[in-house]
């Protein structure tokens, strides 16, 4: 492997990538070639497309450092042996999940009755997604790990060290923790609850507990149990140690002063002798455009599925490999929407030359369109229908993707798949999001006139003949015939435009109405106009 750092990088993943090469030799061995990248969260309700960010983080850098040549293991952790906590108001079921509050998440049913829990269903739905966006982690569920006692030596060792573990933790806590206080935790054996005292721990392998709830009292074998587990913050470094983790970036939460990647870089090296992975901190997303904000717990969550809806899945990527991962972005359903696809098609057009950029602009948006790909990047240039063309051909067309797809000039059938989605992302947009004065619908001839006068009606008919010759016109010389008829007949221009838009589409304003006469076509415009002499 290359062992030399690029000094070339210019891109955030690539500059991660180095710096996890550099470290890692410099901390641990310098004949390193193979290293472990991480990620994971609780499914403790609808993975978020906020959580979708730190994974497609860690995607990016574990892309760049198999460029670089390094064998990567890329996990991603199911922290599914979590408490059941509260019940996200966007879930079916509301009453019966509320039965299963403070049970372990994969003890709680799928209320949608298809998967073996409630956060089996969660972990389907995302892992399902990840595919389309060219995301493949190894998935690790660690209910199943706690519960087959792979973590009993973690579990012993942080007994054996709950003094030193005390001591990181209170030095971030205003109250310390109580003298009686246990680095480890319970789901009761009978009523499965984590309303659990720990009582004590003989020096070895056993913990005895008690049951609030239930009133139960037993003691355990680490080695067999498979109710004990660590909390949160000891979990994390535990895990760090066992899966020997090289990177894993965290949200702002974790990053804080005295967030839990601060205690868990002490307990790391304290307790289970791994020196902490290379991170970063990912920022919050925000979402524009549809109300609502990215929260558990709050009523609309945005999904990776939602995303999808309305983004090619190479634009869902470029999204975030063209910001850094510590800036805030927002996620857009209004406008912006025409916008992030312009600045994909722009990228693109970069990427394959066709246009000119200062070289070290190029280079980045070369880099970016590289990590934006889902597969391999397309041997020729795609070929490319701006966003708003493909919004007014498919309102023209009243939504029919088929019968727009023919009307475009595809040369390799390998890209139809790729632009039927642009397409059917755009009908989604329009018929879902776009602002209202974007909508349009062509009227059909038959339908009420509108009222207009005979001035107006002369225009018409002057167009109508422009337009039968529609062929022998590009937008700019249309346009400059619209406005000589107009001032022939005595109208404004401003008044041509409204006159226009009434009748065309019954609304004030619309598409540029040269090129729009030109997309819809004489057979479409003509007998609407007709209609009115
Ligand atoms: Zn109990």
């Amino acid at each position: 492997m290359d062992t030399k750092e690029n000094t070339q990088s210019v891109h955030w993943a690539d500059i991660t990538a180095d710096k996890i090469i550099r470290e890692r030799k410099q901390f641990l061995n310098d004949k390193k070639t193979k290293y472990v990248c991480a990620s994971g969260i609780t499914p403790s309700g609808t993975v978020h497309i906020g959580n979708f960010r730190e994974i497609i983080s860690v995607e990016l850098v574990v892309r760049a450092l198999r460029q670089k040549g390094a064998d990567v293991r890329f996990i991603y952790s199911w922290d599914d042996y979590d408490v059941f906590r509260k019940v996200p108001k966007n879930m079916p079921k509301q009453e019966e999940l509320e039965k299963y509050l403070r049970f372990p998440i994969t003890m709680v049913p799928d209320p949608w009755g298809k998967e073996s829990s409630y956060a089996r269903a969660h972990e389907v739905e995302l892992e399902g997604l990840l595919p389309q966006v060219g995301v493949y982690p190894e998935y690790l569920y660690q209910a199943s790990n706690y519960q087959a006692s792979r973590y009993a030596e973690g579990m012993r060792k942080a007994l054996e060290n709950k003094a030193v573990i005390k001591a990181i933790l209170d030095e971030f806590r205003t109250t310390p923790l109580p003298e009686d206080w246990m680095p480890i935790s319970m789901f009761c054996g009978k009523c499965h609850k984590d309303t659990t005292t720990v009582l004590s721990w003989d020096g070895e392998w056993g913990v005895t507990y008690r049951c609030d709830s239930c009133g139960c009292e037993e003691t355990v074998d680490l080695r067999t149990t498979s109710i004990a587990k660590l909390p949160w913050r000891i979990d994390w470094p535990m895990r760090w140690g066992v899966e020997g983790v090289d990177f894993e970036p965290a949200g702002k939460d974790h990053h804080s002063e005295g967030g839990s990647f601060s205690t868990a870089k002490g307990i790391a090296r304290k307790v289970y002798n791994h020196e902490p992975p290379v991170t970063f901190q990912y920022d919050f997303l925000s979402i524009k455009g549809r109300g609502g904000k990215i929260s558990s717990s709050s009523g609309e969550v945005i999904s990776l599925r939602d995303v999808l809806e309305i983004y090619q899945p190479e634009i869902v990527r470029y999204m975030f490999a063209s910001t850094r991962p510590n800036t805030e972005f927002a996620i857009s359903f209004d406008l912006d929407v025409l916008k992030i696809y312009e600045d994909y098609d722009k990228c693109e057009r970069i990427y394959f030359g066709v246009e000119k950029v200062n070289d070290k602009k190029a280079e980045k948006e070369k880099r970016i369109y590289e990590l934006s790909q889902v597969g391999d990047v397309p041997a020729v240039m795609p070929y490319q229908i701006p966003l708003r063309h493909l919004c007014n051909l498919l309102q023209i067309h009243n939504g029919n993707i088929d019968e727009v797809m023919s009307l475009l000039d595809i040369k390799d059938e390998s890209q139809v798949p790729r632009l039927r989605n642009r397409a059917e992302c755009a009908w989604r947009w329009i018929t879902t999001f776009a602002p209202e004065d974007f909508r349009f619908a062509l009227k059909t001839p038959g339908e009420e006139l509108a009222a207009i006068d005979d001035t107006a009606k002369t225009v018409l008919q002057q167009v109508s003949a422009v337009i039968e010759n529609l062929d022998k016109y590009d937008e700019k010389s249309l346009a400059e015939e619209l406005y000589a008829v107009a001032e022939k007949a005595g109208m404004d221009s401003k008044d041509m435009f409204t006159l226009f838009y009434n009748v065309l589409i019954g609304k004030e304003k619309g598409p540029r109405l040269a090129g729009f006469i030109k997309t819809c076509g004489k057979e479409k415009v003509l007998p609407i106009l007709k209609a009115y002499f």
